[in-house]
């Protein structure tokens, strides 16, 4: 049956899904050692989809900002694979990792080649590439900037509290940097590159921001209508791919099951789903799971891709 876009429908079906989330009992538990993340109450609940075309359709606390935390790592990405292109993968693998997101042991195991681009390791080898070959003014606003013009919105900053959080508390990521660096697949100083990584994952946007700087992924690449920003088709697939098979870290086979989905998360309780040819859709609560996923985003991701028969399978 070809899909039929309705706006009306999905707007309440996202009201009636805020509506549960609010009062469900078991949210997970806050990021605490990242400690500004703590800070944050279990309560919120906000979904955003934004359809290919078109305003996104927002519920609950779409519009609030909270930390994008490993989000970020498909931004850095996009913006590492437009200055070096598929060389990229001579230093970062594109395999499930089946481990935790800041594991140490299996990069030792792999003599510091990371499993994928959306660990720890491997996006902290991203930011090395992005700072080793982006221009000297644009390193480190490039992944900040490329944000802002998906999302078509120059006020998406960075959280300084949350920044400074992460660096007085990053030592297991310096940790990996410089295990990398010894294996010769970091060739920057880890101090630096450590730093590159912490500040786009303090970036801060809303559900309803992430949902327009996402939507190229389900647009086949195609970003603002003023071709500003963007990817080909091609590596749009390409992203996705990755992030069916590797978005949610160690439960990424879950919640392909669940879902259905390419998805990413990150440890500040937002997940993004993309839904090629329809949309994109983000839900963020606070509260995560004992792997580090959202537990009511998670829900909700499910809930939708099941109603709007949206899945990929
Ligand atoms: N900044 C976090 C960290 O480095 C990101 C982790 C995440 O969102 N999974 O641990």
């Amino acid at each position: 049956m070809p899909y039929q876009l309705d706006r009306t429908e999905i707007q309440s079906l996202l009201d009636e899904i805020a509506g549960r989330m609010a009062g469900e009992v078991d949210r997970g538990e806050v990021a605490n050692y990242i400690p500004e993340l703590a800070n944050i109450s279990l309560n919120h609940f906000g979904i955003a989809v934004a359809p290919l075309d078109g305003p996104p359709l927002l519920a609950g606390d779409a519009d609030l900002s909270f930390s994008i935390q490993s989000i970020s790592k498909v931004f850095g990405l996009v913006v590492a694979l437009d200055l070096v292109g598929a060389t990229l993968w001579r230093r970062v693998g594109r395999e499930p990792s089946g481990d935790p997101f800041n594991s140490i042991v299996q990069l030792e195991f792999e003599r510091g080649k990371p499993r994928n681009p959306f660990i720890n390791p491997g996006a902290i080898v991203v930011s090395d590439l992005i700072l080793q070959n982006a221009e000297n003014a644009k390193k480190m606003h490039s992944v900040l900037d490329f944000c802002r013009k998906l999302a078509e919105d120059p006020e998406i900053s960075v959280d300084e509290a949350v920044f400074a959080s992460e660096v007085a508390t990053g030592n297991r990521n310096r940790a990996l940097a410089f295990f990398m660096m010894a294996e010769g697949n970091i060739e920057g100083d880890p101090a630096t590159v450590t730093e590159h990584y912490f500040r786009q994952c303090s970036i801060a946007m809303s559900c309803s921001q992430l949902a327009m700087a996402t939507r190229f992924l389900a647009a086949r690449g195609k970003g603002t209508a003023d071709g500003k920003a963007g990817v080909s088709p091609e590596r749009a697939r390409r992203i996705n791919a990755l992030m069916m098979a590797c978005g949610c870290y160690d439960p990424s086979g879950e919640v392909a099951f669940r879902v259905g989905l390419p998805c990413k998360s990150g440890v500040g309780g937002g997940i993004v789903a993309v839904a090629p040819g329809r949309g994109s859709v983000v839900a963020w609560s606070p509260g995560l799971d004992d792997k580090g996923n959202s537990v009511l985003a998670l829900k909700a991701l499910e809930e939708v891709a099941l109603r709007l028969n949206w899945s990929v399978f």
